[in-house]
């Protein structure tokens, strides 16, 4: 294949993979290929003037590197009282490969100083209340002897817990029973910094055009097998047209209207839904410092997953910040950059009964979101007093989040019209082409969702590619939780390498001047 800098000065070009969007999707899926087939050129088009500035941007999503080690909605109580781990173990898993791929690459320092996008973090959850208290010590002896889970503590003691929570706990009433866990292998990423470093690499090689302020309007298959795309260059308005052999559609909440447009049978009857946020974010600095953790609830029984607030240190800009959200609601744009119009674009005649369907089984879920979107300042400081008792409305101020969309589809369990609360990967039968819906988990397993794009789309070059990809991913392929020695080699490489030995509070402790002091 050729060796050459796309400048699109033509009006028709050619290259091997066309990416849609410089969101984390695009970023891992560009230097996934570019470790694998270093020779195929690789154009991206964004229609915004940077990469990572819709929901991959450190301020639009909550930077938890999902691995179930708090999140509650990812072990569900049976029936029978039991607890189903199995959601927590595949999440764990997915994300274990999200860090060695970074690992690889900060070992061959195509990123660097990985503290400006991962930082280790204890992940908590906190419940309040009886029942809840039974449930999370369920939880807790359903993964502690997992190696996944390793090291992860209970304890239902005011005291421990002062210790674990100082800001929580103050001036807490005593009488309700509470709980919490605590494991101090979770970390913060910041996918914004981690979406920007990829694209400054790949932005280095010679066969990577990166196109800003370009955006894709429409996209047809040629007769040829190929895709023909139509970008529209923002600043002088003209368009132009470049044909691929691949086009990943990695245009977060854009994806659904191009897969539409792609015309593919595959992305017929899917609708998407699209649920607004927002965080609450701490300006008081004494608060700010008492503070070291992301604590996670459970949610409110009829409240959809992606609401559960949660209390969350960040690292962002070298600054540990202090964030309470998101909090979910209802807007009809599909990009937090979008257009009101956005929804209702979306209803074509092929999903139009699945809308409808979705529409009637949702309306709870709806009032819900408008109910929160309503919410005054004073109500969603009620719901952060649950997490910090003695909150001042004074030190808190409101910060706009991204925007997810969420897929809709017909399903066998759930029939017409089925929210979905996924990440769903939508290829063509021939692999020509391939579009990433859907919000959770989202950014952590980036890596597992793009290996299972290039298993799908390229299972021609696959047997070829892995041993390349075991070299990159040593995990790949395997049960990490069925294989502890494997696991914990892992875990040792890629804390090592990735800088998550609580680096920053040995810091600290030996009174240097650290990146992390707080501003
Ligand atoms: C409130 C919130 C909290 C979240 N919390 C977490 C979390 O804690 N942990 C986690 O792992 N994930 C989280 N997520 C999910 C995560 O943010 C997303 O899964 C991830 O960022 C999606 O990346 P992406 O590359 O697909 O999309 P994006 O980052 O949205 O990138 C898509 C890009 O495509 C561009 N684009 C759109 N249309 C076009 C077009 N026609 N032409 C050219 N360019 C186009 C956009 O401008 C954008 O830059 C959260 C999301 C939200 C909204």
């Amino acid at each position: 294949m050729r060796k050459r800098k796309d400048n699109m000065s033509n009006s028709h070009t050619d290259t091997d993979v066309i990416l849609i969007g410089a969101g984390i999707m695009s970023a891992t899926l560009g230097s996934l290929l570019q470790e694998l087939a270093p020779d195929w050129n690789i154009s991206v088009f964004e229609r915004l003037e940077k990469s990572g500035k819709e929901s991959s941007n450190e301020w639009n999503n909550a930077g938890t590197g999902h691995s179930a080690l708090c999140e509650l909605n990812y072990t569900p109580e049976q029936s029978d009282g039991s607890i189903d781990v199995t959601k927590a173990i595949n999440i764990n898993e997915k994300f274990q490969l999200s860090k060695q791929f970074w690992s690889y690459l900060v070992q061959k320092r195509k990123l660097t100083n990985p503290n400006e996008f991962i930082m280790p973090l204890p992940h908590m959850s906190f419940v309040q209340g009886k029942n809840n208290v039974d449930f999370l010590r369920k939880r807790f002896e359903s993964l502690k002897e997992n190696p996944l889970f390793e090291g992860m503590e209970f304890s239902d003691d005011p005291q421990t817990l002062e210790e674990w929570i100082p800001v929580m706990m103050n001036q807490r009433d005593q009488h309700e029973p509470i709980a919490a866990t605590k494991i101090d292998t979770g970390t913060d990423v910041n996918f914004g910094a981690l979406t920007r470093k990829l694209f400054d690499h790949l932005h280095q090689q010679n066969n990577v055009a990166i196109h800003y302020k370009h955006q894709v309007d429409d996209l047809q298959r040629t007769s040829e097998g190929n895709w023909r795309v139509k970008v529209r260059d923002l600043d002088s308005g003209n368009v132009k047209q470049q044909t691929a052999k691949f086009v990943f559609i990695g245009a977060g909440g854009g994806s659904l209207h191009l897969l539409q447009k792609s015309g593919i049978p595959e992305g017929k009857q899917i609708g998407g839904f699209p649920v607004s946020g927002l965080f609450m974010v701490c300006k008081n600095e004494d608060v700010v410092a008492q503070h070291e953790a992301k604590v996670y609830g459970k949610a409110k029984v009829g409240a959809p997953p992606m609401s559960v607030p949660h209390l969350d240190t960040r690292y962002i800009d070298q600054q540990k910040s202090l964030l309470f959200g998101p909090f979910a609601g209802f807007s009809p744009k599909f990009l937090k950059s979008g257009s009101m119009l956005d929804l209702l674009s979306s209803v074509k005649p092929n999903n139009l009964t699945t809308m409808l369907a979705a529409g009637a089984k949702n309306m709870p879920l709806t009032r819900y979101l408008i109910g929160q979107v309503l919410l005054s300042k004073e109500k969603r400081m009620e719901e952060l007093r649950e997490f910090i008792p003695d909150a001042r409305s004074e030190d808190w101020d409101i910060v706009v989040a991204g925007q997810r969309v969420q897929v809709i589809k017909d399903t066998d369990s759930g029939g017409k019209g089925t929210l979905q609360f996924g990440t769903e990967v939508v290829s063509s039968d021939d692999g020509s082409i391939s579009a990433l819906l859907g919000a959770s988990p989202g950014a952590s397993t980036a890596v597992s969702v793009m290996l299972e794009v290039i298993e799908k789309c390229f299972p021609q070059q696959l047997d070829e590619w892995k041993p390349k990809i075991k070299e990159i991913i040593p995990s790949y392929g395997e049960h990490l939780h069925r294989n502890p020695e494997l696991f914990e080699d892992i875990d040792q490489t890629t804390a090592n390498t990735l800088g998550l030995k609580l680096a920053y509070k040995e810091a600290e402790e030996k009174d240097e001047n650290h990146a992390y002091k707080q501003a």
